[in-house]
This record gives structure tokens, sequence and C-alpha cells, in this order.
């Protein structure tokens, strides 16, 4: 069996991240999505266990305690984490985490390979605009999301692939691109190799044609 693969999805909010992230889940069924635990109230038709565990403060103050996050961060006041229990037993999984976990992921995993991708707005005056448009949020949040997402986009430079979504299906395109490739990595595909060898030797022996 072939080695998992964490992919690390960032962007700026109002990227078109989580459209993106859902169209590769129905398509690619080797895919599983870490549900990340967050201390963020649920938005309107956001359901528990599904978009987010949405656990207490003290809920998640003691799961740091107990060491059951591979990663967590303060994003926008509220905390939001990957439990290690998401990411265990799943071949490929999907992170949909910010720039701060992504950096904590790439410094501690050493069993996994880590594949990093930031999606980013055609440019920041349309993402003002998807922003502004999107409106879930009251002004001072709106306003606090700009910010944030100027600084984000700065981080992008550290990802291992970036990604503009200018047009849906192209940005959907070369996601399924960057994962079909990784995939096809030599240290990925060890397994099948070594399982080849194996074949040819006892062939080797039984025939001593090769
Ligand atoms: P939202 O509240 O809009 O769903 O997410 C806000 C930000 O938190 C997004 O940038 C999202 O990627 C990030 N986020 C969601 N889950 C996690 C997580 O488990 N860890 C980290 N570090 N960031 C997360």
């Amino acid at each position: 069996m072939q080695p998992p693969i964490l992919y690390i999805i960032s962007a700026a909010s109002g990227t078109g991240k989580t459209s993106l992230i859902q169209a590769l889940l129905r398509e690619d069924p080797r895919l599983t999505f870490s549900i990340s635990h967050t201390t963020r109230k649920p938005r309107d038709g956001e359901k528990d266990g599904v978009d987010y565990h949405f656990v207490s403060i003290k809920q998640f103050e003691q799961m740091i305690q107990e060491e059951a996050f591979l990663e967590y961060a303060n994003v926008f006041g509220n905390y939001y984490g990957t439990s290690k229990q998401q990411v265990e037993n799943h071949r490929d999984v999907i992170l949909e985490i910010d720039w701060q976990g992504a950096d904590r992921i790439r410094r501690s995993e050493q069993n996994r390979s880590v594949v990093s991708v930031f999606i980013l707005p055609p440019s920041f005056t349309e993402l003002k605009k998807r922003i502004t448009t999107r409106n879930k949020d009251h002004p001072e949040v709106i306003q606090k999301r700009l910010e944030t997402a100027a600084f984000e986009i700065r981080q992008a430079n550290y990802y291992d692939y970036l990604i503009i979504n200018d047009h849906f299906d192209m940005a959907l395109q070369e996601l399924r691109s960057i994962i079909q490739a990784e995939r096809c990595k030599t240290k990925i595909q060890l397994p099948v190799w070594s399982k080849l060898m194996g074949e040819l030797t006892r062939e080797k022996e039984s025939h001593e044609i090769l």
C-alpha cells in the first residue's frame, strides 16, 4: 500500500476554496476531508460533524492539554484545529487550514508526505468584491477578513503550489493535476515498484530467463 499524503489547502477567505475542495471530494473517493474542531459559532446551513466539530473553548483547551491536535491556531479570534484522529487511518487527506497550521504541519510531519497548495484570487480588487458581496458577516468582520486576507496572501510563497482561481473549472483541473502528479512520485509509488522487483526475482529464480 502506498504511503499517505496530506494535502494542505489554504486560501484567503472569498477565494472559492471550499467549492473547489467539495468538487474534488465528490470525484475522488481516495480523498478524505479532515473535519476540523473550532470554537467559532456555526454559520447558517453549517452542520456539526460535517463542516466542523463545533466545540466550546473549554472543550478545545481540554483537547490541547490531551495533545489531541496535530496542529491548532487562533484564526479571527477563534480556535481552529486538526485532531490527530482526523488524519490517522486514512490514505490521502485534505486539510482545509490556514497558513499557521500549514507551517506547523510542514515542520512536524515526519511519516507522511505533505503537499501544500495556496489558492489565490485573480486580483485583490476581485477578492474585495467577493468578500463584500458574500455578506454573511458584520462589516467589522468583513474589514478584519480583508486585512487578514492581505496578510495571508503574503504567506503564499511558502507553499508548494499556487493556483489562481479565476475560472473555476481551470482551477479544479489544476488541483486535480497536482493530486495525480503527487501520487505518481517515486517515493509514493515505491511499494508498487518493490512488489514488481519481488516478481522479477521470483521469475528469475524459476525460469532463469531474465
Ligand atoms: P472559516 O471560519 O471561514 O470556516 O475559516 C476561517 C479560517 O480558518 C480559514 O482560513 C480556514 O482555512 C481556517 N481553518 C479551518 N480549520 C482549521 C484548522 O483545523 N486549523 C487551522 N490552522 N486553520 C483552520
